[in-house]
C-alpha cells in the first residue's frame, strides 16, 4: 500500500503519532483524530517534515496551544504539526531583545523577560498561546498586541525554506496578520523590549493573570472570544443583549460568565460549537443589525 507518510517515520526525531485524537491538543477538548500527529523535535525536523510533505503533496495543519482553533469532528487528513517543546527556547540578545522560538507559551515568555527586567509584553499575561499562534492572529488585548513589540520573524515557506523577515515586511491588525493564510511556519520571532524593574513586573502579571481569572469562565474547556469586536462594539454585550447567554447545542453553551465565550460542558463536538456560534450571530444579527465576525479559526476544509 503506498503510505507516504509512513517514510516518515524513519526520518522524523520528534514525536509522530498516527490516528490521534485532536481533542488533546486543543482547548475547547473537541476534534477528531489526525491522520498523523508530529511534534518535531526541532527547527531541522520541522524543515524535514514541511520540505517532504510538500514534496508529496501531504497535507499540513500547524498548531500551537490550540487555544483558537476548532478542529473538525471528522478529523485531518495529512499531517497536524504540534510546535511546541522543540521550539520551545528562549535567548537574551544584545540590546534588550530576546528570541522565543514559536513554541514557546506566552507566559513563560513574560516571566523570563520579567525576571530579567525586559518590560512590554505583560499586557498579554493569561493568554493561553504559544508565540507562533499568538502572532498568527495578532493576539492581544485593548491595550497591547504581540505585534506591538515584534522586530524580527523566522519562519519557513511552504517548501521548507527558511526567511527573515523584519516587522515591517508583515502587517498587522485587529486579530489578523498577513502571516495567515501564507502557508508560512513561523519559526521564531525576536523582540525588542523596554527595561522596567522586576519586582513591578512580576506584580503587575499576577494582576492581570486574576484579573482575567476573574473575568473569564475559565473552570471549563474554551477557546477564548468566539466573535470579534465590531467597531465601536463589544461581542460580548451584543451577544448578551440579544439573550443568547445560556443557549446550548449539544455539550456546548454560551457562557453565563461571559456571553462572548462558548464552553464545553462535557461531551461537546465541534459540530455543537459551530452550530451555536452560527446561531448567535444570527440572533445578534436579528437584535442589531450587526454580523458579528468569527474571531476562532475552524480548521479544515
Ligand atoms: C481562556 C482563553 C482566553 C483567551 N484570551 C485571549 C485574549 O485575551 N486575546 C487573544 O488575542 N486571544 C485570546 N485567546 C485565544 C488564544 O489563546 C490566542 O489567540 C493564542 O494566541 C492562540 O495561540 P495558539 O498557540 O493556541 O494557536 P493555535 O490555536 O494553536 O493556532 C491558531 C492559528 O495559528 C496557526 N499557528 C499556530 N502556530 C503556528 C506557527 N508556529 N506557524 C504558523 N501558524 C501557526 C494555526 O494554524 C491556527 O491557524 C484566549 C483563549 C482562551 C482559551
Amino acid at each position: 500500500m503506498n503510505d507516504p507518510i509512513q517514510k516518515l517515520e524513519s526520518s522524523v526525531r520528534g514525536r509522530l503519532l498516527r490516528s490521534e485524537p485532536l481533542e488533546g491538543y486543543t482547548t475547547y477538548r473537541t476534534g477528531g483524530e489526525a491522520e498523523a500527529l508530529i511534534e518535531p523535535a526541532d527547527e531541522t525536523d520541522l524543515a524535514t517534515v514541511v520540505r517532504y510533505a510538500s514534496s508529496k503533496g501531504i497535507p499540513l495543519t500547524v498548531l500551537g496551544a490550540g487555544s483558537n482553533v476548532i478542529a473538525p469532528d471528522a478529523g485531518l487528513d495529512g499531517v497536524v504539526l504540534v510546535i511546541r517543546r522543540g521550539l520551545g527556547s528562549i535567548s537574551f540578545l544584545s540590546g534588550r531583545r530576546v528570541r522565543a522560538g514559536a513554541g514557546v507559551m506566552l507566559d513563560e515568555l513574560i516571566d523570563a523577560a520579567g525576571e530579567r527586567g525586559f518590560a512590554g509584553l505583560e499586557e498579554l499575561a493569561g493568554i493561553p498561546g504559544t508565540v507562533g499562534g499568538a502572532l498568527l492572529m495578532n493576539a492581544g488585548t485593548k491595550s497591547a498586541e504581540i505585534s506591538d513589540r515584534l522586530s524580527r520573524l523566522t519562519i519557513l515557506t511552504c517548501s521548507g525554506r527558511k526567511r527573515v523577515l523584519n516587522s515591517n515586511e508583515l502587517s498587522f491588525g485587529y486579530r489578523k496578520s498577513s502571516l495567515a493564510g501564507s502557508g508560512w511556519l513561523i519559526v521564531s520571532a525576536d523582540f525588542l523590549l523596554r527595561s522596567g524593574d522586576s519586582a513591578v513586573l512580576r506584580e503587575r502579571t499576577e494582576n492581570i493573570r486574576d484579573s482575567r481569572k476573574k473575568k473569564y469562565p475559565c473552570d471549563l474547556p474554551s477557546a477564548g472570544s468566539v466573535f470579534k469586536h465590531p467597531a465601536g462594539e463589544n461581542a460580548g454585550r451584543l451577544i448578551e443583549s440579544a439573550g443568547c447567554k445560556g443557549m446550548c447545542s449539544g455539550g456546548a453553551s454560551v457562557s453565563e460568565t461571559h456571553a462572548n465565550f462558548i464552553v464545553n460542558n462535557g461531551g461537546a463536538k465541534s459540530a455543537d460549537i459551530l452550530d451555536l456560534a452560527y446561531r448567535v450571530r444570527m440572533k445578534v444579527f436579528e437584535q442589531s443589525g450587526v454580523i458579528l465576525e468569527l474571531e476562532q479559526i475552524p480548521l479544515g476544509k
